[in-house]
């Protein structure tokens, strides 16, 4: 292929980097993607566009599979056959192409590896080689298909170009398997680059030449470093990272949805945001890119418009908190001097020993006597084997020990210091957990604790939530700040639209009559019953009907097999009120603290009866006598959304601790009662199934120890997915864990009591527009009800989808604060929507998921009206 001829007088196009890693190469129309990238950057730019890519997914897990099982002779063999079987099957069925034409001699090179001498003792050389397999069969693939489609792209060989560098700390592992390459480029070179091929290149991500002329790998997460590598080499227009999502954000969005894109970053807080945890970006990457100042971008290649993320030397330099991440596998390192007080090259002693056994410490905590280090996997081998053996050779100089497994959690941003007064909140939130380190970076951009590893998913969120509040993220900067990745929304999924949007009519038609308005959909609460229904393992499940107890809700769930659970007389009192014929076998009594009086009507009744302390026992002995009781116990720990709903754990009101059950086993026999159930609720809003494994596996060995129990109750909380774009609750995933529970305990009857999970979604608070305030660039919606009619935005700072039914079909506008009217700072139902532009007096909003803790929870603070209720059955 002849390169174009530069036309005389124009400046050379220059280079566009862009990389693709295994999901972009594993699909035909990714590569039609590909391929319509390089155009757009050649016609649009007038660049020339070198790609660079990975290995099909899965395909370099295999091949590393194949260089541990090297000493396998018929192994080996077997997994190069698959693979070669693998390609072939793409190439012909996927492409469209003729596998013996474009891939023969690559898959014969793959398959000859097999029987290539260096195997048996797994030299390295031949595992780089192995592994190098993934990506030059891709690349080939790749440059095939797009020249089937008619484009002139061009083959290169990565190892022309890249260079593996021996630096003096590697061993012979890094120097093959993790290498480094020189990235200075000079004018020759490019100009050797330019006539080596066409405009539209494709290189191999990944791999570079060995000093010995051997192929070297750039290890994990390589392709991004190539072509970083390339980007500098070339001295490129820029370098662009085209992955699964549109950039880097101020946390992982899996864990936190409100997480903001990060629109523009300098090098140096990006490197400190992929070095801290966050996975978009491989660290090393970053710095090819910054010594040479070539712009590095973030693409997502399934939303190919969206803008991503900027990295670059002209970034405006805004102090804050731009990102908190986590990073699990921490382990500590803590050395104590036995010998004296500041005593000389102690800590050159004992980096020495960290230095001889290959292993890079990342955080640093030191006093006079002691020195604690971290170590993170990400970075070293920390193995067992190599753990030992550094404790033994340290052993020599001090008293040492290891902490692990622990979390370090990091927030990343220019000027920390100056921040710490608005980090009180924050260190509010750390206090609740055992910190066994705290590390400021002397670079002043980040600050880490590194914690028991222990930690819910949830408290990121909160320690998002709180940054941003406070101001120490400062997310009204928009120069820096993009959308929230909720509001970017995830790729269309199947998931099937509320219900509310089929009864918008009749929802209007309600709204008419007046507003604040409580709406029910009977079918849904009906649907998410059925569903509990199915889960096997559970014996009996009881409605928690503090959650929401309108009649015709409570009728339905008595339809669908439900019994109930109640926490005060009242409660008792309206449901056999609403359901008279109900059996009290079907009712549970779960109160905190509540008065004899109550004790006595809830055992009037005859329903069962839960106690979570001695003190009842001991007060009114006599009103136990000859009863079946349960026991309420707290585990020890709590989980849920909110401080304010986890129920368990020594701050909390609820249960008996676990150590005084053999007390109140004795209290109850003394006082003529017998436990014949024991009980647990921890927390609200709980998604992770693990959570009830956990509890259970507790009360159960409680269980063994009293004799008489015969049931095990273990709450409610299932977790609801407020945000429309949120991963559902597992409910698969949850009726696992039971049914391995229910295997291992058969013994006891397994009881339930979810509350929201039954009716958040089936409910709608609709409010009408009172006005529409724009103050010093904020606007505000108001509406008829605020806190008052719903308080979980003002007390848990809880978030519920909010829209503006009347404009259903109209483009979301410019952010507002949706209010309420009530005389209170904390009176807002939701901060920075996107209502349409439009909205105005007498528009009917909806809020939804708002079936729980809703209406029952209204209040006549200002002495405003309590909110209508209405059900829909249809
Ligand atoms: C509130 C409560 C529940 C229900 O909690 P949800 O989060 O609504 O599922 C269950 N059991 C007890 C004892 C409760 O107090």
């Amino acid at each position: 292929m002849t390169p174009a001829a530069p036309v005389a007088g124009a400046p050379a196009p220059d280079w566009i980097v862009l990389k693709f890693g295994g999901t972009s190469v594993s699909r035909r129309h990714r590569w039609d993607t590909i391929g319509e990238l390089m155009k757009r950057r050649a016609s649009e730019e007038g660049a020339k566009v070198l790609v660079v890519v990975s290995a099909v997914s899965g395909v370099t897990n295999e091949l590393q599979a194949v260089c541990d099982g090297h000493a396998d002779a018929a192994g080996t063999a077997a997994r190069l056959d698959a693979l070669v079987a693998r390609h072939r099957e793409f190439c012909r069925d996927e492409l469209g192409l003729d596998p013996d034409v474009v891939l023969g001699e690559r898959l014969a090179a793959l398959r000859a590896l097999a029987d290539d001498p260096r195997r048996a003792a797994g030299d390295l050389a031949w595992q780089a080689e192995v592994l190098a397999q993934g990506e030059l069969l891709s690349s080939t693939l790749g440059v095939a298909y797009l020249r089937s489609q008619g484009l002139d792209v061009g083959w290169t060989d990565s190892r022309e170009w890249l260079r593996a560098q021996a630096l003096p700390n590697q061993n012979e592992w890094s120097r093959r398997l993790s290498a480094s390459c020189d990235f200075e480029g000079d004018a020759a070179l490019r100009a050797r680059f330019d006539a080596a091929g066409p405009a539209l290149r494709i290189a191999q991500g990944f791999i570079a030449r060995a000093p010995d002329a051997g192929t070297a790998i750039l290890g994990r997460g390589g392709s991004d470093t190539s072509a970083a590598y390339f980007g500098a080499l070339l001295k490129a227009r820029r370098v662009e990272i085209w992955t699964d999502v549109p950039g880097m954000f101020s946390a992982n969005p899996r864990q936190v949805p409100d997480a903001r894109l990060l629109s523009r970053l300098d090098y140096a807080e990006a490197q400190e945001i992929a070095t801290t945890g966050a996975k978009v970006l491989h660290p090393r990457c970053i710095h090819p890119c910054r010594e040479s100042r070539v712009p590095l971008w973030i693409r997502d290649t399934t939303r190919p418009d969206m803008p991503g993320t900027v990295i670059d030397a002209s970034a405006a330099t805004v102090p804050g908190v731009k990102a908190i991440s986590s990073r699990r596998g921490i382990v500590l390192v803590s050395m104590e001097t036995i010998g004296m007080w500041q005593q000389v090259g102690f800590l050159s002693d004992v980096f020495e020993r960290f230095k001889a056994h290959g292993l890079s410490v990342d955080l640093i905590g030191s006093s006079e006597a002691n020195v604690t280090v971290s170590l993170d996997p990400s970075d070293n081998l920390v193995s067992t084997n190599v753990l030992d053996a550094l404790c033994a050779d340290l052993a020599q100089v001090c008293r040492v020990k290891v902490i692990a497994p622990c979390a370090a959690v990091t927030l990343v941003g220019r000027g920390m210091r100056s921040l710490l007064h608005k980090l009180s909140d924050v260190w509010a939130e750390f206090g609740r957990e055992r910190v066994h380190l705290i590390s400021q970076s002397s670079n002043d951009l980040n600050l880490t604790f590194v914690l028991d590893e222990g930690l819910d998913d949830d408290m990121l969120a909160r320690l998002h939530a709180l940054l941003a509040q406070s101001g120490a993220m400062p997310v009204t900067e928009t120069a820096v700040f993009g959308p929230s990745w909720r509001s970017l929304g995830k790729p269309v999924d199947a998931r099937p639209a509320p219900w509310w949007q089929q009864r918008r009519d009749a929802l209007l038609a309600l709204a008419a009559e007046g507003t604040p308005r409580y709406a029910y959909h009977l079918p849904t609460v009906r649907e998410r019953a059925r569903e509990l229904m199915s889960v096997a393992a559970v014996d009996r499940r009881f409605f928690a009907l503090k959650a929401n107890p309108h009649p015709a809700i409570l009728r339905t769930l008595e339809a669908e097999g439900f019994g109930f659970e109640c926490v005060s007389a009242g409660e008792l009192a309206h449901l056999f009120e609403v359901l008279p014929k109900l059996a009290p076998d079907r009712v549970l009594f779960t109160p905190s603290f509540a008065p004899r009086a109550e004790f006595e009507a809830a055992l009037a009744r005859g329903v069962h009866v839960t106690l979570d302390s001695l003190a009842p026992l001991t007060q009114w002995p006599g009103l136990f006598q000859g009863r079946d009781i349960v026991l309420r116990v707290d585990p020890g720990f709590g989980q849920g959304h909110h401080e304010k709903v986890r129920t368990g754990g020594k701050d909390a009101k609820f249960g008996l601790a676990a150590a005084d059950v053999p007390a109140f086993v004795a209290a109850a026999r003394a006082a003529g009662a017998r436990v014949a159930g024991l009980h647990a609720h921890i927390g609200s809003g709980i998604h992770d199934a693990r959570h009830w494994h956990t509890v259970y596996a507790s009360l159960a060995a409680i269980a063994e120890g009293i004799g008489t129990v015969s049931f095990i109750d273990v709450g409610g909380g299932l977790g609801v997915a407020y945000d429309p774009e949120a991963e559902p609750f597992d409910l698969a995933a949850y009726g696992a864990a039971l049914a391995e529970l229910k295997a291992a305990y058969p013994q006891y009857a397994l009881w339930v009591e979810p509350g929201r999970y039954l009716v958040a979604e089936a409910g709608a608070l609709l409010l009408s527009v009172t006005q529409v305030v724009d103050k010093q660039g904020q606007r505000r919606v108001g509406a008829d009800g605020g806190m008052n009619a719903l308080m979980r935005p003002a007390l848990y700072g809880a978030w519920h989808e909010i829209v503006n039914l009347t404009r259903l079909a109209e483009p979301p506008g410019a952010p507002c604060d949706v209010v309420g009217p009530v005389c209170e700072s904390s009176d807002v139902l939701g901060r920075q929507r996107r209502l349409p532009d439009a909205t105005a007096e007498g528009d009917v909003l909806l809020v939804g998921h708002a079936g729980a803790y809703g209406a029952v929870m209204a209040n006549r603070y200002n002495l405003r009206a309590l909110p209508q209720e209405d059900v829909l059955d249809d």
